[in-house]
């Protein structure tokens, strides 16, 4: 799933490709993916022009010259592409834009994913109560953010309502570069730790955007990037050494999805295991898996 590093080279690029192009028609495929009755699309967004794309945590925001906005959430393998001319546009997409030029771009779903107008000035409970973007926070913002905030550090990071932008393929490599355990307690973080995880979510989030984004996804003109699993300080195999002091590194499970760590880089001493965690350990199987899941269903937004 695109992330904050996919989002800001994916903005970026559609920034200065398609702004100020007149829209000539939109074509939608999977109704179920909006916010509104569908004929509103082409009243709001035809003969109109995107003024501004910007990044959105895992949503793509398109500022209409009208002050409306389209937002865009790709889910779970979607890509947005861009094409100069109708005839590359494939059969099985779920959306398109074309402007009056013949251009535009086309948006695949492979699970799930969004198209929402909003009005100016309209609410829209998905992407209103995001929280700040990872990559603008000040530190004394996320200082703030982190104080008297209960829970283990993982979740709360991935939940986008606390901060948006971060997923399951940058919390790994953040987690392990501020020497934080993921089921680590918020509440037994001092300044300096909190300050350390900061430094490591711009680390590591800048230099994904350096290389281009993750290897793993499509950038708006169907390029991979260069952020690849090799980026990784702790690989996906047991068999692999930390970097930093040599030990193999461990599978855990946090949540719904699993993790490796270097239990000596990332310790978790007596009293730092968040409650909330502790207690979810001890719950039978069957009742852990509900809440993961309505979990998982939370932070795809
Ligand atoms: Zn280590």
């Amino acid at each position: 799933m695109p992330e904050l590093p996919e989002s800001v080279i994916i903005a970026h690029q559609m920034n200065r490709t398609i702004c100020n192009k007149k829209i000539r028609q939109v074509v939608i495929q999977q109704p179920k993916c909006l916010n509104r009755p569908e004929q509103d699309y082409s009243a709001g967004l035809v003969g109109n022009s995107i003024r501004n794309v910007e990044p959105w945590g895992k949503w793509i925001k398109c500022t209409l010259d009208s002050g409306d906005a389209l937002f865009i959430n790709l889910g779970m393998g979607g890509e947005i592409i861009y094409f100069v001319d109708s005839a590359e546009i494939p059969i099985k997409v779920k959306f398109y834009l074309e402007f009056i030029d013949g251009s535009g771009f086309f948006v695949t779903l492979w699970w799930f994913g969004y198209f929402h107008l909003v009005r100016k000035n309209e609410a829209n409970p998905m992407t209103d109560h995001l929280g700040p973007d990872a990559l603008e926070i000040s530190t004394d913002q996320f200082l703030n953010l982190l104080q008297k905030r209960r829970g283990a550090i993982k979740p709360f990071l991935l939940n986008q309502k606390n901060i948006r932008g971060i997923g399951n393929f940058y919390i790994q490599e953040i987690l392990f570069q501020a020497k934080l355990h993921p089921l680590r307690q918020i509440s037994t973080l001092d300044e300096t730790d909190i300050i350390e995880l900061y430094r490591a979510i711009h680390q590591v989030l800048n230099r994904s955007i350096e290389l281009g984004s993750s290897s793993y996804e499509l950038d708006f003109f169907g390029n991979k990037g260069d952020y690849s699993l090799k980026e990784l300080s702790i690989a996906y195999d047991e068999n692999s050494r930390c970097p930093v002091c040599g030990s193999q590194p461990e599978k855990i499970k946090t949540g719904g999805t699993s993790q490796y760590i270097c239990s000596q880089c990332q310790p978790l001493k007596d009293g730092e295991l968040s409650d909330e965690t502790a207690a979810e350990t001890t719950t039978q199987p069957q009742f852990r898996q509900t809440k993961i899941k309505k979990s998982i269903g939370k932070q795809t937004i």
